[in-house]
């Protein structure tokens, strides 16, 4: 019998999730149907308790229920019980529901794929939502000279670095920074309806900083304004797709499927 996975979110109709996860057991030789789930606010509890009561094998979650996901579990990995959301639930062989946050991993990941340093480089995070909260810590393990946050809400730039003891500057976007940064990361929402993104005065030195966009899949009014600012590179948010995916598998399956190559800065 097929293993089944899913993806649970609203909404998920244009979700890349399924394919990656069919190529993923494909090459690793595992039988797997991995569909999408809509949920609503109100059903999603019941719908992640009748997946697992059904035989399911492991869930991906998606916006808005990370939170919720990482309320839910039974048991959680360091990355949830730090940022309090949840990409990726299985049950253990006892039935209790574990939950793992595989965004932030995923995201130093593919950095590193594409050859972009994070030791001791200037980095500046671009919003403060769900997935930005996921990332912070992972790249700040990663020692870098600094990481700052700007957001349109700075109140929620400060709570995250408080909460995750990051000792980092929160900015508005309407700031102007003293120096530049090497690495610019964008995690906000605003590429998905091509929505302009303001970004702090000076943030970006032209041939050295790199610039990241989480949105994949389309060149977004960032990734734009980083080309004609003559960004050193410019990722969109593909491979921490990839990256995060992987790894969620792993959790299922207790193998990593193979890494694609990325494009390198070098
Ligand atoms: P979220 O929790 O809804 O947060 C949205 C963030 O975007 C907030 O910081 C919000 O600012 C900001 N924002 C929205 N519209 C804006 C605008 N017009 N100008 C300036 N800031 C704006 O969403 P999320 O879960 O953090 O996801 C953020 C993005 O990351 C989404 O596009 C998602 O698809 C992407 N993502 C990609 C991956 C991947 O694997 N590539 C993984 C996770 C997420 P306020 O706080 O001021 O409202």
């Amino acid at each position: 019998m097929s293993a089944r996975c899913a993806l649970v979110g609203n909404p998920v109709a244009h979700s890349r999730s399924p394919d990656l996860h069919h190529g993923f057991a494909q090459a690793c030789g595992i039988d797997l149907v991995y569909d999408t789930i809509l949920a609503e606010a109100h059903t999603f509890a019941a719908t992640v308790a009748q997946f697992f009561a059904a035989g399911g094998r492991g869930l991906n979650v998606t916006v808005p229920f990370k939170q919720r996901a990482a309320e839910l579990a039974y048991a959680s990995s360091d990355a949830v019980q730090l940022c309090g959301a949840a990409n990726t639930l299985w049950l253990d062989a006892q039935g209790k529901l574990h939950a793992d946050n595989t965004d932030g991993r995923g995201l130093v990941n593919a950095l590193n794929a594409h050859a972009v340093a994070l030791a001791g480089k200037r980095i500046l995070l671009v919003g403060a939502g769900g997935a930005a909260q996921g990332v912070y810590h992972p790249l700040l393990a990663s020692e870098p000279h600094c990481l700052d946050i700007a957001n349109r809400t700075p109140e929620k730039a400060a709570a995250i670095i408080a909460a995750q003891g990051g000792h980092g500057r929160a900015l508005a976007l309407n700031d102007i920074v003293d120096a530049p940064y090497d690495l610019i990361i964008n995690a906000t929402s605003s590429g998905l309806d091509n929505r302009a993104l303001h970004l702090p005065t000076g943030c970006l030195a032209a041939g050295r900083s790199v610039c990241y966009d989480m949105v994949y899949g389309k060149t977004t009014p960032f990734m734009h304004w980083a080309q004609t600012h003559a960004a050193a590179a410019v990722f969109d948010g593909y491979s921490m797709l990839v990256e995060q995916a992987r790894l969620s598998f792993a959790q299922w399956f207790g193998v990593l499927p193979g890494a694609p190559t990325y494009q390198t800065t070098g």
